[in-house]
């Protein structure tokens, strides 16, 4: 499968022509544009724009749930290299192009998150009706992963030399309980190195997130000793103490402002509808604008939970037929941060909105973006271009009208923050 997937994006492969070798680079920023490999590398998008889309298609069938990055990775990881940008995978499996600076100790990454929400067995084939896609997975992350190759090809086509060094990065871990365990280790990896990081993450040119929700992701659990249904009657139950406690929780007051939201995601519990449960868990997803907020509506999870116990082991039956334990764990945790506004990387994207005629409003969110942006790295994230939505559902959809719009953005603002190789000795 794989080989014959390879096989169809060489065929995809658009003719390489020479670059002019005398072309004349200018510095970064607002004439960033008027460079002839610039140019070059913006127009590369507008006549591969059919490559650009099959290549999305096929790595988003290739099945990434949360910690089976795997087979993506290697797909991006030979799309990088035949690119020209030699292509490594690190220890927990994040994909890691990199295109040499002449600042080779300054370092400007763009990434794209291969995993999805999507658990395996989940069926991701392509639904293709013109410019629009259908699959789970197609929009989140198939559009940013196929941006980050398309942007490998066309720097490659255009031979651009950067000033800082370039990382295209396909990283793991970015849904749920992969708790950015991928960018964690990217930034531990470079460390002081990283300049700035630029996400690609779902469809738009409509927005930048330049503020990181923070969130937390609690798992409670119950157990008790489990019995039978008729002769243990009167038992203490742990899926009714956690309906007792999730009940109580779910009545929480939040302010709308900072705006703090929780999701009772996920439950489990029982073995048979005739047995009286031994375990039963729900998994709760907290966020907030405001880091006391989030504290505020921990607490109140665990003192539900610990109320609902409470309750179950009240009369009016005899409880003497054992006791409920509790415990609510942390599953992840995602900081928040926030870029400044005057930050260069900031003045970067604007300068590429202004190219591409687009108008971006800022935007809080909780994406790979929180790590950088929560140790004072410089981090947006950003989507990468074209529409889509339906993200974390079997209908979601993307459609590539007008992507290339995106694609301009994300490489004019990357270039805009690590500069060209000549423009120092201007
Ligand atoms: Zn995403």
């Amino acid at each position: 499968m794989k080989r014959a997937f390879v096989c169809a994006i060489l065929l995809f492969m658009p003719v390489r022509s020479a670059a002019p070798s005398h072309a004349r680079r200018l510095a970064a920023g607002p004439r960033l544009a008027e460079s002839v490999q610039v140019r070059a590398a913006l127009e590369w998008f507008d006549r591969n724009l059919s490559w650009i889309n099959d290549a999305q298609a096929r790595l988003t069938e290739i099945p990434a749930p949360p910690f089976q990055e795997e087979a993506r990775a290697s797909a991006v990881s030979e799309l990088l290299s035949e690119s020209g940008l030699p292509a490594r995978v690190d220890k927990i499996g994040n994909v890691i192009g990199e295109l040499r600076g002449a600042t080779e100790n300054e370092i400007v990454m763009l990434s794209a998150h291969l995993d999805t929400v999507f658990p395996a067995g989940t069926d991701v084939k392509v639904h293709r009706n013109g410019n629009r896609m259908t699959a789970p997975g197609i929009s989140d992350n198939g559009s940013g992963i196929a941006a980050l190759v398309a942007i490998a090809r066309a720097l490659e086509f255009a031979h651009i030399k950067p000033e800082r060094t370039l990382l295209l990065v396909g990283n793991v871990g970015e849904e749920g309980e992969g708790n950015l365990r991928g960018m964690r280790e990217l930034v531990e990896t470079y460390g002081k190195k990283l300049k700035a990081v630029v996400v690609l993450d779902g469809s738009g040119t409509d927005h930048v997130t330049t503020k990181a929700l923070a969130s937390r992701r609690l798992e409670a659990m119950i157990t008790g000793p489990g019995g039978h249904s008729w002769s243990d009657f009167g038992m203490p139950n742990p899926i009714n103490a956690l309906i007792r406690g999730s009940m109580r929780f779910i009545n929480t007051k939040v302010p709308a402002n900072p705006r703090t939201t929780f999701n009772l995601g996920q439950i489990e519990g029982g073995t048979s509808v005739n047995s009286v449960p031994y375990e039963a868990k729900i998994k709760v997803d907290i966020r907030s604008e405001n880091e006391e907020e989030l504290r505020r509506l921990e607490a109140a999870l665990r003192d539900s939970i610990a109320a609902g116990v409470r309750d179950e082991m009240e009369p009016p039956r005899d409880r003497s037929k054992g006791a409920l334990e509790w415990k609510v764990e942390l599953l992840g945790s995602r900081p928040g941060g926030e870029l400044s506004p005057d930050s260069p990387l900031l003045a970067a994207l604007r300068t590429a909105d202004e190219f591409i005629g687009n108008q971006s409003r800022t935007e809080r969110s909780s994406t790979d973006a929180n790590i950088p942006l929560s140790l004072g790295i410089d981090a947006i994230s950003i989507g990468a271009g074209g529409t889509g939505g339906g993200a974390h559902s079997l209908q979601e959809w993307y459609d590539a009208a007008g992507r290339e719009a995106g694609l301009k953005r994300a490489l004019l603002t990357v270039l805009g923050i690590a500069g060209l190789e000549e423009a120092k000795s201007r």
